[in-house]
């Protein structure tokens, strides 16, 4: 196992690798900028080096200094977190030039799986179900727009480097498709530099259905069931709950072994998510694959008992899983909030500021993922999520019922936050008798804002 190890990341993501560390009694280095010197993650980790400006380009995603950071302090190993350089192949490929493990997949197993578009082919040749749509990449408008003809209205273009829902635009119609798909090609443009698209058949009221997936270098995948993201707000994600109430044993086995299938077919190594669309008639599809931890990787653990990051540590340090499929058994059922620091009632503008007064709930299955303290003053150049609420108990009701207490005592004052928009989802009717489609916020929103 590794003896020390540096995290190049920040937040809550960043506390929660530090806190598997040391249990495991291996030191940590965070890395921060000059926004984040007094940061959780800066003070909780062994020993900090601050890489540079507030601007991400100019700490969190200078490889350069990132690396330099590991060489100086001696660390073995770099752990990306999520976002950033998470899923950034040549990243990859100079950790190992350096002699660093990077804590993840390797860097062709981030390509094969990074470009969506590719991902699909290697998904088709697996002989895992995906979106019907096109092979690859499409060449021009023109043939875009003949195959969407082809697969028939309503499509979904989509950006072949995507990600956190952008660069997607649903088609009606032929001028629909015309006008958003160069709106969908100049916002992934913009996003990723890369404004390569393919298109999908838009499925109709979906749920959103992921497979959590780890595997080891020793030729061992497993899942760990799966979380049903739903919940959503322009394609991103906002509730998460495992197991989902979508599936039947019947479909829930079939999705597992096609995610083994799926991570199989890349010999993947790392903690991995495959997700799935699943329509109305139970059928399901693949979309994409992740190769890295998630943000709701802890309503996985909460419902197995099994602790991510660890097994991520140990897969990367070339030991096997500590668990096989078999030791796999969910308990009871999770859901986790996400908290931003945002403003529902202004179009959810994030809101950055100083925490004045702060109060985080406990008992007896709550848990709070989170990097924020009191008098802490959230800095405006990263990402508006600031905890995570998660709560476990026996069944999906009892879960509903704890998080409605647990979001009742959540007092974070000083900033505006989307705590009483997640009590309205919690307390809503139809979230409760589980009438969730991707589409809920959108289509409740009137009541949601009552
Ligand atoms: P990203 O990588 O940007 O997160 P995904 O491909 O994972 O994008 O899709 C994010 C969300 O967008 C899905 O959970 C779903 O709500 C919606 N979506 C994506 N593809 C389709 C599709 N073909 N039909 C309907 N909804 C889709």
């Amino acid at each position: 196992m590794f003896s020390k190890i540096l995290i190049a990341n920040r937040g809550e993501i960043a506390v929660r690798i530090i806190r598997a560390c040391r249990e495991m009694d291996i030191e940590t280095v965070a890395v921060y900028s000059t926004a984040d010197a007094e940061a959780l993650h800066t003070q909780l980790a062994d020993e900090a080096v601050c890489i540079g400006e507030a601007n991400p380009l100019k700490s969190y995603l200078d490889m350069k200094s990132i690396l330099s950071a590991a060489v100086l302090t001696g660390a073995e190993a770099i752990h990306p977190g999520f976002g950033f350089l998470s899923e950034n192949s040549k990243f990859a490929t100079m950790c190992e030039e350096c002699g660093i493990t990077f804590i993840g997949p390797t860097a062709d197993m981030i390509d094969r799986m990074g470009n969506k578009s590719e991902a699909r082919k290697t998904m088709i040749a697996a002989g895992v179900p995906v979106v019907p749509g096109s092979e690859g990449a499409i060449e021009s408008i023109e043939a875009g727009l003949a195959l969407a003809e082809d697969i028939g209205f309503p499509v979904m273009i989509k950006a072949s480097a995507g990600g956190g829902g952008r660069g997607m635009r649903i088609a009606h119609n032929k001028d629909e498709f015309i006008n958003n798909f160069n709106t969908a090609q100049a916002e992934a443009r913009t996003a990723f530099g890369d404004d390569t698209m393919y298109i999908e058949k838009y499925i109709e009221e979906p749920r959103h259905i992921e497979f959590q997936i780890i595997g080891d270098e020793h030729g061992h995948v497993i899942h760990l069931g799966e979380r049903d993201c739903s919940i959503q707000r322009r394609h991103q994600k906002v509730i998460e709950e495992a197991p989902s109430a979508a599936l039947t044993e019947e479909i829930r086995v079939a999705m597992g072994k096609d995610a083994v299938k799926a991570a199989r077919s890349i010999n993947y190594k790392n903690a991995g998510t495959i997700e799935f669309l699943l329509d109305k008639h139970g059928v399901y599809y693949f979309i994409e694959m992740n190769t890295r931890i998630q943000v709701e990787h802890p309503i996985t653990e909460m419902i197995t008992g099994i602790d991510l990051i660890k097994e991520q540590l140990r897969v990367a340090a070339g030991e096997e899983l500590s668990i096989g499929q078999e030791d796999v058994v969910i308990k009871g059922h999770a859901i986790e909030c996400r908290i931003n620091a945002e403003d529902p009632s202004n179009n959810f503008m994030p809101s950055p500021g100083k925490i004045d007064q702060l109060y985080i709930p406990g008992g007896f299955g709550v848990r709070v993922d989170s990097a924020v303290y009191n008098q802490y003053k959230i800095p405006p150049n990263y990402d508006s999520m600031i905890a995570k609420l998660i709560v476990h108990d026996t069944d999906r009701d009892k879960a509903i019922g704890k998080m409605k207490r647990a979001l009742g005592e959540f007092v974070v004052n000083g900033i505006k936050t989307n705590i009483d928009f997640q009590y309205a989802l919690i307390n809503n009717e139809k979230f409760q008798k589980n009438q969730i489609d991707t589409a809920f916020i959108e289509k409740n929103w009137s009541d949601l804002n009552a």
